[in-house]
């Protein structure tokens, strides 16, 4: 029979946002404890931007790899809507973090004027506080930009993860360690404890659509600066099928270059679609 105090993370978001790793980390401090794990998730969404899950499942017996909907003890969100898609696998007492910085995906921004507002859900976090007794939310994303590397940000929400689950510092970062490349140790370490030490709940962020619109507005004046990073580009295209001035080409290396910037107009589609958080619009 199944230990009754088997624990279960569900830890979703999208291609590309480092999903799986974060789960595996997680198993792997399961694993260190002594415990059964099992683990069911979605895999090759990375260059497609799709969602990915990851059900993470621990205790003294675990019989299942799935977590049944309202049992999850804790939702992991890399993302808001995604938040939103899975709160029903969340029991009414359980947490839910949630990285405050939308990915917006291409269906809910077919309209590309550069005004138009897209059909990205609002009122998460309403919808979530009704459901759900302990929601936190923060810039994750942010948060691992000023620690030197955006990518950084799925440490950082495990790092937050930490605070809601019974192991201690010592124990997530040896699992880090073994789980990630040697130059990024360091950076991964800082990530997990400046997670680790967000105060809940934080102060309240200006939406994403409402920070465009000042962004464009500031910029009236000045040219567009699209900035690629073409050593984080994968090549997927997003990118270049999304943007309505044709500003972006893939280059012979089959990665994303800036064409036209001079017909730009700033709808930050490019940069919201990257899975892989490789453009910038400035
Ligand atoms: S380069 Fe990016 S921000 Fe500029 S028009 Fe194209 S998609 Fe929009
Ligand atoms: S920069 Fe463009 S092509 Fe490269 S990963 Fe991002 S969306 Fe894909």
């Amino acid at each position: 029979m199944e230990s009754p105090a088997t624990q279960n993370v569900l830890i979703v978001g999208v291609g590309g946002q480092g999903v799986l790793l974060a789960s595996d980390i997680l198993g792997t401090v399961c694993l260190g404890r002594g415990y059964q794990v099992k683990k069911s998730e979605v895999h090759g969404m990375a260059k497609r931007g799709g969602v990915v899950y990851s059900h993470v499942r621990y205790g003294t017996q675990v019989l299942s790899p799935t977590i049944e909907p309202g049992t999850s003890d804790v939702l992991l969100a890399f993302e808001p809507a995604e938040a939103l898609r899975w709160s029903k696998y969340v029991k009414p007492t359980g947490t839910v973090i949630v990285n405050t910085q939308k990915r917006i995906p291409p269906a809910a921004c077919q309209d590309r004027r550069p005004d138009a507002l897209t059909r990205y859900p609002r009122g998460i976090e309403q919808a979530l506080r009704s459901q759900i007794e302990d929601v936190r939310r923060f810039d994750a994303e942010t948060l691992a930009f000023e620690l030197g590397d955006l990518r950084m940000c799925n440490t950082v929400l495990l790092g937050a993860l930490s605070r809601v689950c019974e192991f201690s510092a010592e124990e997530w970062l040896a699992a880090i360690e073994k789980s990630v490349k040697p130059r990024t140790a360091e950076l991964n370490r800082r990530a997990f404890l400046a997670g680790r030490s967000v105060e809940f709940p934080c102060a309240e962020e200006p939406q994403a659509e409402e920070l465009v619109f000042e962004k464009r507005e500031a910029a009236r004046d000045e040219a567009p600066f699209i900035e690629i990073r073409q050593n984080w580009c994968k090549g997927c295209e997003i990118c270049v099928r999304v943007c309505p001035q044709n500003c972006l080409v893939m280059n012979g290396s089959k990665l994303a270059e800036v064409a036209k910037a001079e017909t730009c107009i700033r709808c930050m589609l490019c940069e919201w679609l990257c899975p892989d958080l490789a453009v910038s619009v400035h």
